[in-house]
């Protein structure tokens, strides 16, 4: 639809999670073992941008973009270990203890790069069916700092399947957090 004024809508949710990582390479202690209480905002529009809007006023609705990336969140990212793919120690050290949840990354697991991924991969895998794409991904690794991911070209040319946790647990029951 035109819209004279020019007006563009987007919606932020705010997501948060609990994630293990370390920084390959790092000169300083982030290339120890630790983690952080994970705050991500997402900011999303609708597909054809602009104003447009449903019946009854929405982009969409706030609880479909929390249902789908916080699923997405639970199921990989939380309680789990962000891993370099290159960082190969880290790797052999994490597949050593168990139960075990950790998670491959193309790239160091900085704000940045995580960023990065929820705007690019995730993003455009969990929510594209709802007719909308995040345009902008903030991560909050502490209340002070954040790295923000904003999309600036075409969403199709950077699609990238989707990987998926590695949960090694071979406990009775339930008894997963
Ligand atoms: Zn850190």
């Amino acid at each position: 639809m035109h819209d004279p004024a020019g007006t563009q809508l987007s919606l932020v949710r705010q997501l948060k999670f609990c994630a293990g990582h370390r920084l390959y390479r790092h000169e300083s202690k982030c290339a120890f073992f630790h983690g952080h209480n994970y705050r991500v905002d997402i900011e999303v529009v609708a597909a054809g941008g602009g104003s447009e809007v449903d019946s009854v006023g929405r982009i969409v609705d706030f609880s479909l973009i929390k249902q789908r990336m916080l699923a997405w969140l639970d199921a990989h990212w939380d309680h789990a270990f962000l891993i370099f793919e290159a960082d190969t120690n880290a790797l052999a050290a994490i597949r050593m203890v168990e139960p075990t949840k950790y998670f491959v990354m193309p790239y160091n697991p900085t704000a940045e790069n995580m960023a990065r991924y929820l705007l690019e991969v995730v993003a455009p895998g969990v929510l594209s069916d709802l007719g909308v794409l995040a345009r902008r991904v903030a991560v909050w690794e502490t209340d002070e700092s954040c790295a923000v991911a904003t999309l600036t070209g075409d969403v199709d040319g950077m699609r990238q399947p989707l990987a998926s946790a590695v949960l090694i647990d071979h406990r009775e029951g339930d008894q997963r957090p």
